[in-house]
Parts: structure tokens; sequence; C-alpha cells
């Protein structure tokens, strides 16, 4: 895990300094252009959640063992190569690589949090007060119904999609 977690510290590191050593004249535009990369994060945390892991890829063995770390980060041979077709995909979508690069750094930033935060939610540490929220909004998915909640580092999507308890929506 801190293999994985170092090598995507490097590749943070690659993907910002590509966006800040050509977007340096602009660091607003820099700054929206991450924003919107920690953005896409959630809604692609949200979506594979709810439609790969509940749908055609199921993590039956994270709801099995919620504690197991092996369950919870994803494999580095699939973030890799997502992070590559991301790269590719907003670089296009952007116009340019250093676009795609400051869209990715905060792809990766959001991905890199998620994978913490997730740690964190099945850790025995009690947490602050945000910690606790997220816990058990994730413990709801987890032993109330997993066909709702599928939102970890935040419920934004769950809200927007209406995918909260009943007692809640
Ligand atoms: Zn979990
Ligand atoms: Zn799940």
């Amino acid at each position: 895990m801190g293999v994985r977690a170092g090598i995507f510290g490097v590749l943070f590191v690659a993907a910002a300094g590509v966006g800040v050593a050509s977007l340096h004249r602009r660091p607003v535009w820099l700054a929206i252009l991450f924003t919107l990369g920690l953005l896409a994060w959630t809604i692609i945390e949200y979506l594979l959640h709810r439609l790969a892991f509940h749908g055609f890829a199921p993590h039956y063995e994270h709801h099995a063992f919620p504690t197991d770390p092996v369950y919870i980060v994803a494999p580095l041979w699939l973030s890799l190569s997502s992070t590559a077709v991301l790269l590719a995909l907003f670089s296009l979508a952007a116009g340019s690589l250093a676009a795609g690069a400051s869209i990715v750094a905060g792809v990766i930033a959001g991905y890199m949090a998620y994978e913490a935060i997730h740690l964190r939610i099945h850790s025995p540490a009690a947490g602050g007060k945000l910690l606790r929220a997220l816990r058990k909004h994730h413990y709801y998915h987890h032993f109330a119904s997993d066909r709702v909640c599928f939102g970890v580092t935040s419920p934004l999507w769950d809200w927007i999609f209406r995918s909260v308890p009943l007692e809640r929506s």
C-alpha cells in the first residue's frame, strides 16, 4: 500500500508539474482545472461504486471483509491504466496535455483522498466530526442497505441521484 501511494504521489507531482510549468501564467485557470479534476473524481467514485462494484464487477470481498485493506485499495494495474486513459481523454477534451494533466492532478488527489478516507472509515480510529459523519453514511451502505449511500468521500452524488436512505430522502 505504501508503494502504491508512493507511485501515485510521483504521478501527482508529475501531472501537477506539467500543469504548473505550462499554465503558470494563468494560475486561476490551473486552479479551475484542478478543482474540476477533484469534482470529476467524486462522480467517478460514485459511478464506479454504484455501477461497477454493485453491477458488473461486484466487490463482495469488501462487503464480507470490510476492514481488510487488500479489498479497499485498488490494484495498481487498474489504477495506473485508468489514469492513463483519463489523461488521454481529458487532454483531448481540454485541447492540450497541460490542461489534461492539470485535471488529472485533481483526479489523482481525489483518488488518494478517497483511499485514505475509506481506510480511515474502516479503521478503529474514532476520528473527528467529519470522519464520523462519513463513516455513518458508509456504514449505512455496508450494514443497512447496499442500494444506497455509494459516495465515500462525500454524499454529494447520493443527494443528487437520490440514493439516500428512505427515512432521509
Ligand atoms: Zn467500505
Ligand atoms: Zn459497496
